[in-house]
């Protein structure tokens, strides 16, 4: 969490030059002010929480002065459309980027963690984190942004809003069409929980897939190397999960967790680390309808738009790009 660059702190000057504000910095956000920077207009990301890419998650941990990752987010991402396959390659070239497993289509994982691969790709953007965007008004013809640090309204020429689609709902209040099509999306939720052995495993896979078999877990993989493990729960669980009491949540999980693995290997010790529950984390229903408000210059992106996955929010973020462009010009 700490120990990485964030490019700007909170300072009026910057966030008020910049006249095109992204809401998140997830791959969405990302993808949406890179595209903007090939058409030659310059943005400004500002995110809420402490560090960019959003359900991209890492998280470290810090054993004799060496950090470990827990990829607790996304684990993998696949790259099948032009674009994303070239920022794929550079990333490969570049060695941020690597082959994960042998899969067909490919899966990638950003190389050591998915934050090496977030840094190198926004490397020459504008992003604020730790700031929350509250409220969104129209000004004439623009757009005023109310956020957590400051207490004027600066305006912007445009907004590209990437929260995922319930929270997105809360800042379109004086947006109807946007509203409307936000509505018709849906998630479900997922449990990540972080658990790491005392000794590296000899017997174990990589990975276990658990989406075709009767289990609470959907999924479970190492990170950055094979102590380091982050299991998740299936959308049925995660669901229900939301209330009820965590420490429940977690015993159902690790000892399933547990069980699993003493079936390759029983003579290891398995320790919890930590628990993440992603309220909106699968899209299960994309949603349908306009991306653009019909009259002022503000978008909606996300996985919500496209599909369940990096890539799709990816592709997302640059179609907001392009509609911004063609609205301004
Ligand atoms: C546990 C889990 C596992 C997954 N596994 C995979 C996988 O293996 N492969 C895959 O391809 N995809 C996977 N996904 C899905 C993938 O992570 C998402 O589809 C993708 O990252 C969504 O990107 P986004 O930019 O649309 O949204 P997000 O990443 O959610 O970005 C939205 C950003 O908005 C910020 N924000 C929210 N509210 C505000 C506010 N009011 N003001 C300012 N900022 C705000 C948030 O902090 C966040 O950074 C997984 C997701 C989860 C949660």
């Amino acid at each position: 969490m700490f120990g990485y660059p964030i490019r700007y702190s909170f300072n009026e000057s910057v966030y008020m030059s910049n006249k095109i504000l992204i809401i998140g910095s997830g791959i969405a956000g990302i993808s949406s002010s890179l595209k903007l920077k090939s058409y030659g207009l310059e943005s400004i990301i500002i995110d809420k929480g402490n560090f960019i890419g959003g359900r991209i998650g890492t998280r470290d941990i810090k054993i004799k002065d060496k950090s470990h990752y827990f990829f607790h987010g996304a684990q993998f991402f696949t790259a099948k459309s032009d674009n994303f396959q070239k920022v794929v390659q550079n990333g490969i070239n570049k060695k941020y980027i690597k082959e994960y497993g042998s899969f067909s289509p490919p899966r990638y994982r950003g190389f050591k963690s998915m934050r090496n691969f977030l840094i190198n790709l926004s490397e020459n953007l504008n992003i604020i984190q730790n700031v929350k965007v509250t409220h969104l008004r129209t000004y004439n013809d623009k757009i005023s942004v109310l956020d957590s640090k400051s207490r004027i309204w600066p305006t912007f020429d445009a907004v590209i809003s990437t929260l995922p689609a319930p929270q997105n709902l809360e800042l379109m209040k004086k947006f109807p069409t946007l509203k409307k099509t936000l509505k018709t999306a849906s998630y479900d939720a997922c449990v990540a929980l972080m658990f790491f052995f005392e000794r590296s495993p000899k017997n174990i896979p990589q990975f276990f897939d658990y989406y075709k078999k009767n289990s609470i877990l959907s999924w479970m993989a190492a990170g950055s190397n094979l102590r380091f493990w982050t299991a998740h729960s299936k959308g049925d669980f995660s669901n229900i999960s939301l209330n009820k009491d965590k420490e429940l949540v977690k015993n159902e999980m690790f000892s399933e967790i547990k069980k699993i693995i003493y079936r390759f290997e029983e003579n290891v010790k398995i320790n919890f680390h930590s628990l993440q529950i992603w309220k909106y984390a699968k899209v299960t229903k994309v949603a349908s309808g306009p991306q653009i408000d019909p009259k002022f210059p503000v978008v909606i992106a996300g996985d919500f738009m496209e599909g369940p996955n990096v890539e799709s929010a990816f592709i997302s973020g640059e179609k907001a790009a392009d509609l911004i462009f063609k609205r301004l010009h």
